[in-house]
């Protein structure tokens, strides 16, 4: 593999552009919105400046980096025909990654894989929508992707053993490690994540806590690095909803249900880390953490 396509430049494309992009392969990063990719470009040369200050990597290195990256707001097959492989990292929506997928299974050329870093959505369904359901696959990096060493490998019902083998292999070439998942809602991570994310906010809901209380008994009790709530504003209040709305439609249990306090600070704009407000609030430009007002 050469090169590589990623569609989406929000939380996590901008890091899979920046992993494959490090590692040698030419990156065409593709989002419907410019100023997605503007950001991610200027994250991306921000985390690699913070990795020539420590010294990980050299000016050089970081230069070398960045002119492998070539950003599109475009999907044309002009582009991305020579892709071997394409990551998806687009909003967690089912319809939008169906559109894309198809479109997508027209310009590639025919033995690319087509991968989705989908966190919940299913991989035969999103198999479907292509000429190709042998070569999809998912591969669910974690945030943040240049240092999170887990790659969740999903195999959709057709995905054949030489593409898992390919993306298993490029993933260690990578640095990462993969492990395998059979396609059921949330595959392994998200099954066992979002429900627990979920409790604790019904916790926070019916006052049997704080927001910080909350956090240090899971951080200290349990030797977590990150609390839930903090965590769910890491990943995205919304991102956290359309996962859990998958598992309870996908399994039917009502043990999946979103908790009510949870939905309602996703209609109203409180999506965490990158709306500035969640349980946290994330505009006062230090690094402490400070409940939102709401919560205190
Ligand atoms: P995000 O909201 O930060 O970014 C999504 C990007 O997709 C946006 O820039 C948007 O403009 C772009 N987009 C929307 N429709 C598009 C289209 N048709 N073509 C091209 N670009 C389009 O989302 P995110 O948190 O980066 O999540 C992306 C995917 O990764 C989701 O499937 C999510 O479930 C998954 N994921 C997220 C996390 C996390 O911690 N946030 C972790 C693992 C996996």
């Amino acid at each position: 593999m050469q090169q590589i396509t990623v569609i989406g430049a929000g939380t996590m494309g901008n890091g899979i552009a920046h992993l494959f992009a490090m590692n040698g392969y030419t990156v065409k990063l593709v989002d419907v919105n410019r100023d997605s990719l503007d950001r991610a470009v200027g994250t991306i040369a921000k985390n690699l400046d913070r990795m020539v200050t420590k010294g990980t990597i050299s000016a050089d290195e970081k230069a070398q980096t960045m002119s492998n990256l070539y950003t599109h707001d475009l999907l044309e097959q002009s582009e991305i025909e020579k892709s071997d492989l394409v990551i998806e990292a687009a909003t967690e929506n089912e319809s939008i990654k169906l559109g894309i997928f198809y479109r997508l299974s027209q310009m590639c050329k025919p033995e690319a894989i087509l991968a989705t870093n989908t966190s919940s959505i299913s991989i035969t369904k999103i198999a479907a929508s292509t000429n190709r359901p042998d070569k999809v696959i998912g591969m669910h990096f974690m945030n943040p992707v240049p240092l999170m060493k887990l790659v969740e490998i999903i195999r959709g019902y057709n995905t054949s053993n030489e593409t898992a083998a390919k993306v298993v292999e490029a993933c260690k070439r990578l640095g990462k490690i993969p492990v395998e998942a059979n396609d059921y809602p949330g595959f392994v991570a998200n099954r066992i994540l979002m429900p627990m994310i979920n409790e604790a906010i019904c916790t926070l809901q019916e006052g049997v806590a704080g927001v910080a209380e909350i956090d240090t008994v899971m951080k200290l009790g349990m030797a977590h690095p990150m609390g839930p709530l903090q965590l769910a504003d890491f990943i995205g209040l919304d991102v956290c909803l359309s996962i859990l709305h998958v598992l309870h439609e996908g399994f039917g249990n009502p043990k999946y249900a979103p908790c009510p306090l949870l939905t309602n600070m996703v209609l109203a704009g409180k999506l965490g880390v990158k709306s500035g407000e969640g349980f946290y609030n994330y505009t006062h430009g230090t690094k402490d953490l400070v409940v939102a007002n709401r919560f205190k």
